[in-house]
């Protein structure tokens, strides 16, 4: 099938009336009145995010739901999405209907469209990637930057999972052996991350500042520490576990390396946000009104440098893997 065929017949029934039936050189979008676009990128490359050989419905619906979760961070509505794809044929038409299958789901599960793309032929690995537009009411987007000292800090669902899902993925032997139900467990989380779009508006009234979960929970608290120029000091018991996952924890004869690899793991695309303290009662009533679970993890404190300082019971510990970083 040739690009044209495929643009037509697999990709054009996704497409919004922005993308004039992927018939146009461009997309054409209104922006509504009084709001920001909040837009967004990200690639997925065969090899490095996926394993070699898969190209279905798996890989569309990651790609679109961590670009979802990067809106969900900033307090942002999805509208649409630009889909840039890079193909070493031979692929079969049936693995492209798949690959659809999976950015239609997602599409229907959370309300946005297609408008528009680009598609190429590779002698290299399958890449993928997405740019997504996003909406917020004027200046009420969500930064990295907003943290104060004295907020508390927050993290949507749970932590681990998903490195736990990865770690069998890839055929990773886990210790003790985990039951059927923990494997599916984790394996869903790592292959379908849910975008916490639900907390959108809770984020945008409560929130001083937010990031997703990607590189590695502690990574990312030093992320956001360092864009709002201020310390984190996590309280590593408070980090919500699945039941899943404490019983792997529980296993583990070095609880706090146990720790370590969960926090550093990444692919949690839960969402780290601060807010003033104030705002506790009402973020955590409001979070279990959505059908979302939010816990307190740690504080934000004055130091020297931002920096994250992470206490087990009380006691200081040191981390020295924190999250996962590409080689350029
Ligand atoms: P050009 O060659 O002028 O850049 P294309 O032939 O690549 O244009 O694209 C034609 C139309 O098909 C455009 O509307 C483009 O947005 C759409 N399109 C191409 N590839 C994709 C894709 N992977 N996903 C969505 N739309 C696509
Ligand atoms: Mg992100």
């Amino acid at each position: 099938m040739d690009e044209f065929d495929f643009i037509r017949q697999i990709l054009t029934p996704l497409a919004g009336p922005e993308g004039l039936r992927l018939g146009d050189d461009a997309a054409l979008f209104t922006p509504a009145a009084e709001h920001d676009l909040v837009i967004t990128k990200d690639a997925m490359v065969e090899g490095v995010h996926f394993p070699t050989g898969h190209y279905g419905g798996d890989v569309a619906e990651k790609l679109l739901r961590v670009n979802l979760s990067d809106l969900a961070a900033k307090g942002a509505q999805p509208l649409g999405y630009l889909l840039s794809l890079a193909i070493a044929p031979p692929v079969s038409e049936l693995h492209l209907r798949g690959f659809a299958g999976g950015l239609r789901d997602v599409q229907q599960t959370y309300d946005f469209t297609l408008w528009g793309g680009d598609t190429v032929s590779t002698s290299g690995p399958f890449v993928v990637s997405a740019t997504f537009i996003g909406q917020v009411p004027s200046g009420e987007m969500v930064k990295r930057s907003g943290a104060q000292i004295g907020d508390d800090v927050w993290v949507s669902g749970s932590i681990g999972d998903a490195y736990l899902g990865l770690q069998n993925v890839l055929g990773h032997k886990l210790s003790p052996k985990p039951a059927s139900t923990q494997i599916w467990h984790w394996e869903e989380a790592y292959l379908r991350p849910e975008p916490r779009l639900l907390m959108r508006k809770l984020l945008r009234h409560y929130a001083s500042a937010a990031l997703d979960i990607s590189d590695g929970f502690l990574a990312d608290a030093a992320h956001l520490a360092r864009a709002s120029g201020v310390g984190v000091r996590l309280s590593i018991e408070d980090v919500p576990l699945s039941k899943a996952t404490l019983i792997w924890l529980e296993g583990q004869a070095d609880i706090l390396q146990g720790y370590e690899r969960l926090l550093s793991g990444g692919d949690d695309y839960e969402l780290l946000f601060t807010a003033h303290p104030n705002h506790a009662n009402a973020l955590t009533e409001q979070a279990k009104s959505l059908g979302q679970n939010i816990h307190k993890v740690g504080e934000i404190i004055k130091t020297d440098q931002p920096s994250v300082t992470s206490y087990f019971h009380g006691d200081a510990v040191t981390f020295k893997k924190t999250g996962y970083k590409h080689q350029i």
